[in-house]
């Protein structure tokens, strides 16, 4: 059995910052668990055609490691590139066990540490416990009827398959959602024939991508040059929470409307114009950002249907529309999302007396500064509940999460205590302002269903604000809203 002050589950991002937030307080006796044979998040998994980020690079990255990046958005390749360089500058690959797959998690009350199995590595013990699995590692597919029988190949955009040639292949592409956005695009020169299927359609803006000139790129060397670009993004985006939240007006005319001049300039059958736009308002589901997805369903060789036109079966052909028509194919494309809303750890979490993360949240799931909760000392969940951020880059609500993290690793040590727990009384209190402060969203009133929603109902991905009062919060940390022992 192996023993550490702290361990990571998780080689991505959110793993990564958390090993630097370690260092930086002086803790470098951490193991990074990672259940993958290689290092790297979400981006070294999804490596479907099309991939690529949906925010700014420059603030898309870690704060503590710039680069100089190739494009405004980079592509999959450059991601896992530029996740190699800072393992290779922090020097963790050594630090990271692979093959690691958690099964479960107890705290040991007795010894005041977190027992972790594994499938295959064995049991490890460690004083602090930072979870950093990532909320969208979970792939779903979804029952449908006769889903098993049929004939041909089937994948998940999460799991690409690469060995399958596309090229003149009739494939269906099952969702309209972020991935899918992507692929279609991407794969849709290449088959045969694409066969769509969008139940619902996503709102979406044009990708305002660059090339970077070797000059530019140059630019990017300097540090000072990046913070700036980083800043000016920031606040460039910031500014778009106005519309999620206290501008309705605002959100239809600087989002909502381009939105529909951009289905307008780029579908010129009003047939696709009308099934590509959405009947709930810009913001409730995540906006796509993409130049390229309506001209690509509007070639000839894509069918797109929609959801009158949707799936009652699928058998060993193909799918059996709801309008009875058979549609022969050789591959079934699933990009169907995650199981983000309820399942935010996938594997058990046994706190205090037994009781588990899964009970915790039995109503909707729920954490102070969406990381720590009553009952589980010492444990850390990164990207938790209601810290998704629809505005700006994932990777600073990490890293304002490692804030907290951070000092309340610090305060525990300096006073010398075995544990530290967040107060029932500050959870229930942080999570009431967060469900009313929502009520005010576009995520509460936008009039649709996405992963954002828990199965309750309540909104349980997204922080309903700015993501700089979020880093505030984590940055004031209150000694008062914890308990040491
Ligand atoms: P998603 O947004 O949850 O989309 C899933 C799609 O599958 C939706 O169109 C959904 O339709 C459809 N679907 C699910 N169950 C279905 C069923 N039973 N029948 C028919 N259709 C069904 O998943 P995603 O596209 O993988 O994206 C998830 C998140 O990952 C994004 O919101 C984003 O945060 C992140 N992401 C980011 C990037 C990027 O940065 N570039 C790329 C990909 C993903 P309904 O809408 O009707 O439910």
């Amino acid at each position: 059995m192996q023993q550490y002050t702290a361990i990571i589950i998780g080689s991505g991002f959110g793993g990564q910052a958390a090993a630097h937030n370690l260092r930086q307080i002086g803790i470098d006796d951490f193991l990074i668990l990672e259940r993958r044979p290689w290092i790297g998040g979400t981006w070294s998994q999804n490596s479907y055609p099309g991939a690529a980020v949906d925010v700014q690079s420059p603030l898309y990255s870690l704060s503590f490691e710039p680069y100089p990046w190739s494009q405004m958005f980079a592509e999959q390749h450059e991601l896992v590139e530029y996740t190699k360089y800072c393992i290779k500058k922090h020097k963790l690959a050594d630090k990271v066990r692979l093959n690691a797959d958690v099964q479960q998690v107890q705290w040991d009350e007795a010894r005041k540490l977190w027992v972790i199995d594994t499938a295959t590595q064995g049991q490890f013990l460690a004083k602090y416990l930072i979870n950093a699995s990532g909320p969208l590692s979970t792939p779903v597919i979804p029952n449908f009827k006769g889903r098993d029988t049929f004939q041909g190949t089937t994948w998940h955009t999460n799991n690409w398959n690469h060995d399958y040639k596309l090229a003149g292949k009739r494939v269906a592409i099952i969702g309209s959602g972020a991935s899918a956005a992507q692929v279609i695009p991407a794969i849709a020169p290449e088959v045969g024939h694409l066969h769509v299927f969008q139940r619902t359609p996503h709102w979406v803006l044009p990708r305002p991508d660059r090339v970077f000139k070797p000059w530019q790129r140059a630019l990017l060397g300097n540090k000072l040059i990046y913070k700036a670009l980083r800043t000016a993004i920031y606040w460039e985006l910031e500014l778009r929470m106005l519309g999620f939240k206290y501008s309705k007006l605002g959100l239809h005319l600087l989002a909502q409307r381009p939105a529909e001049r951009h289905i307008k300039a780029q579908l010129k059958d009003p047939k696709m114009q009308a099934a590509v736009t959405p009947d709930f308002t810009i913001g409730c589901k995540r906006i796509i950002l993409s130049s390229t997805l309506y001209p690509a369903l509007a070639r000839p060789n894509v069918s797109l249907h929609t959801k009158d036109d949707g799936i009652a079966e699928i058998n060993e052909r193909g799918i059996l529309t709801t309008k009875g028509e058979q549609v022969d194919v050789d591959a079934i494309v699933y990009a169907t999302g995650y199981d983000a809303t309820d399942g935010v750890i996938s594997y058990p979490v046994i706190g205090q007396g037994g009781t588990t993360v899964a009970q915790y949240w039995a109503e909707y799931p729920r954490a102070y500064l969406g990381t720590m909760m009553p009952g589980f000392p010492n444990l850390f969940v990164v990207t938790g509940p209601n810290t998704g951020i629809g505005h700006t880059s994932a990777i600073f609500v990490i890293e304002a999460q490692m804030e907290y993290i951070r000092r309340a690793i610090a305060s525990t040590e300096k006073k010398g205590a075995k544990t530290i727990e967040v107060t029932t009384q500050a959870e229930a209190d942080y999570t009431g302002m967060i469900h009313r402060e929502m009520k005010k969203t576009v995520w509460h009133w936008g009039g649709c269903n996405s992963w954002y929603k828990s199965k309750s109902g309540h909104v349980i991905a997204m922080f309903p604000g700015f993501s700089f009062t979020f880093r505030q919060m984590c940055k004031g940390f209150k000694p008062a809203h914890h308990r040491f022992t």
